[in-house]
Parts: C-alpha cells; sequence; structure tokens
C-alpha cells in the first residue's frame, strides 16, 4: 500500500510502505479522509517527531478487515476513531484525567492515518471507535476527531447559558471552540485573529464578534462588548505564549483561561498573578480528548449541531501531504481545514 511518509521537514515521500497485519482483537481500515491537524503541521515544520514517521489521526474509513474476535464492526462499515488509549485505572485515570495516563501516548494506529490502509489495534476497536452516522460525509466525518478536542477543553472552562466567550487564534480549533461554546449557551461569542479570511468565515459562521488586533484595540473591544466586565472564559487556540497575559488581563473576576496550544517557543511569560486571590481567576491547560468525548462528537455531527461544511476550505489527495501542509501552513493563504482525500 501506499503512505505519505514525513522524513524531515520539506521531505515527505508518497511511497511503498507494508500493509499491516491485524491480530484477533484488530481491526485493518481503507482510509477514506484524514483531517491535516495543526499539530500534524507543527510537527512538519518544527521537526518535533523523528521521522520516518505516518502522521495523521483525524481518522475517516471504511472496515475492511475484522480480527476473529471482533464483534463490533463488520467489513463494510464506516468509522471514526481517534489515536491514544488510556488504561482507566491508573492514578491519573482513576482522577479523569485520562489524556496524562502512561499508557496514552504510546497507544497509536498504525502506520498514521495518511496511509492507504491503517491497522486499529484491540485498545482502540474497543474504546474509541464510533459508526459514522448516515449521510455524513467522510469529510465530514474526519472532524469528528477536532471536535472532540475541543469538548474536552471546554467542558473544564465550564459555559453556561448567557455567558461571553473570547478565543484568541481562529484556525480549526478556534472557530470549533466558538461554535461549540456558542452551542453550549454562551450569548456572546468573540474570535480574534490575524487573517481577514478567517475572520469573514467566523462571523459566517454565526459568531458574534470577529476582532483583529493588527487593526483594533483588542481589549478596548472586550471591554466595550462586556460592558467593562470582560469576558468569563478566554480560550487560547493560537501558539503564541505572549496571548496568555493579554488573556489574563481580559478575564471577568471568576472568570478562566483556557489553553489548548502546545506554546513550546519562547513560551516564558509575565502575568498579573495577584489576579488569582484577588479576582479568582484559574488558567487551565488542556491537550487532546478522552474516549467519552468521541461519541459526543459524532452526536454533534449528527445533528449538525455547528457548522463545520464551510470550515472545510481545501481537499488534497494523499499524495500531495507536502504540499498540502505547506499551503495550509502558510498565513497568505485563505484556508481553514484541510482534509487529505484517499483515492477511491
Ligand atoms: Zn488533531
Ligand atoms: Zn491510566
Amino acid at each position: 500500500m501506499k503512505a505519505s511518509v514525513y522524513y524531515s521537514k520539506n521531505e515527505i515521500r508518497f511511497e511503498e510502505v507494508p500493509l499491516p497485519e491485524i491480530e484477533g482483537g484488530d481491526i485493518l481500515l481503507k482510509m477514506k479522509s484524514c483531517g491535516l491537524c495543526g499539530t500534524d503541521i507543527h510537527k512538519a515544520q518544527h521537526q518535533t517527531v523523528t521521522g520516518p514517521v505516518v502522521l495523521g489521526h483525524e481518522v475517516a474509513a471504511e472496515v475492511v478487515k475484522v480480527g476473529n474476535r471482533v464483534t463490533k464492526f463488520r467489513p463494510g462499515d464506516r468509522v471514526v476513531t481517534a489515536i491514544h488509549v488510556p488504561c482507566y485505572s491508573c492514578h491519573y485515570c482513576d482522577r479523569g484525567h485520562f489524556t496524562l495516563c502512561e499508557q496514552f501516548k504510546p497507544t497509536n494506529i498504525e502506520p498514521g492515518g495518511f496511509a492507504e490502509y491503517i491497522r486499529l489495534p484491540e485498545l482502540h476497536v474497543k474504546h474509541l471507535t464510533h459508526k459514522i452516522p448516515e449521510g455524513v460525509s467522510w469529510e465530514k466525518a474526519a472532524m469528528v476527531e477536532p471536535i472532540g478536542c475541543c469538548l474536552h477543553g471546554l467542558k473544564q472552562a465550564v459555559i453556561t447559558p448567557g455567558c461571553s466567550v473570547l478565543v484568541m487564534g481562529s484556525g480549526t480549533i478556534g472557530l470549533l471552540s466558538a461554535q461549540l461554546a456558542a452551542m453550549m449557551g454562551a450569548s456572546n461569542v468573540i474570535v480574534s485573529d490575524l487573517s481577514p479570511f478567517k475572520l469573514d468565515l467566523a462571523l459566517r459562521l454565526g459568531i458574534n464578534h470577529a476582532i483583529n488586533p493588527s487593526s483594533e484595540n483588542l481589549e478596548a473591544r472586550i471591554s466595550d462588548i462586556t460592558e467593562g466586565l470582560g469576558v468569563d472564559v478566554v480560550v487560547i487556540a493560537a501558539g503564541v505564549s505572549a496571548l496568555l497575559p493579554q488573556a489574563i488581563d481580559m478575564l471577568r473576576r471568576g472568570g478562566r483561561v483556557v489553553v489548548f496550544s502546545p506554546f513550546d517557543h519562547n513560551n516564558m511569560v509575565t502575568i498579573d498573578a495577584g489576579r488569582f486571590f484577588r479576582d479568582e481567576i484559574s488558567v487551565i491547560g488542556t491537550y487532546s480528548l478522552s474516549s467519552y468525548e468521541m461519541p459526543e462528537a459524532v452526536e454533534i455531527i449528527r445533528t449538525n449541531r455547528i457548522n463545520v461544511d464551510d470550515m472545510i476550505t481545501h481537499t488534497y489527495p494523499l499524495s500531495l501531504l507536502g504540499e498540502a501542509i505547506e499551503f495550509a501552513s502558510d498565513p497568505h493563504n485563505d484556508v481553514l481545514k484541510v482534509i487529505m482525500k484517499m483515492d477511491e
């Protein structure tokens, strides 16, 4: 079979790789669509992984073969899945911190979503895999995993009806989070970004306010919109650590910042630490998703609770992953979500 294999920056080869073999509890999937995630782009461009490796984890695929112990799925089923499975019994899992489980990151799909076929190990089959509802396209189904990740973060932000939410960064994660916050009852959802294209798209998706900090004073606009109170929740969905002190400054008393971004460059920042005691603010970190968010994300897609279709701006064939990454990472391009399509 063929896969788009990452070797190093600017070197992704579309080449022949071994077809994975399955065991009793596994299933073999024929990939149909795989979303290009910000973390795939980040890994490829900042070389945070060592090649050769097949990236991709926003999987929508068809079951082609099942192990003899698999009863939940059969060939022909259309499914979505995610990549990491916790153990459900360690110190972290017992406390609900599934993404921090020691087993989480070492569990993986084989070889990765940017391939013609993938093996889903037994644990993935058991805990993370769900049928795609009828009528949902492959491209749209590939958005289930990122929706799950956003739900994971927003749950901790406690979005209550009528609250105000600012999302800094209007990429896929930002615009999904903004729409999900509105779905959860936030009545004032604001996004910020430097890209006029993304801000326009945000307004088309029904977001209440879209602010470009390069031409407007973000703090002043937030103060205006919230009548001087500050926002209840800020979600940081852009990889710039300097956004953290700014986010804290725009919070209302008792407000919460959710950080959903790796911040692995220049990550030291100075914040007004007095606000924790004085104003009871919180800063919450979030990463990935747990298996519990997957069925919720499937249901959101099935019932069209948010507009995902208009977020998918480009599709690329699997063989052009390198081009897709280059295109998606250039801030001058009018692009939001890129989905890799496997040839029929
Ligand atoms: Zn992702
Ligand atoms: Zn665990």
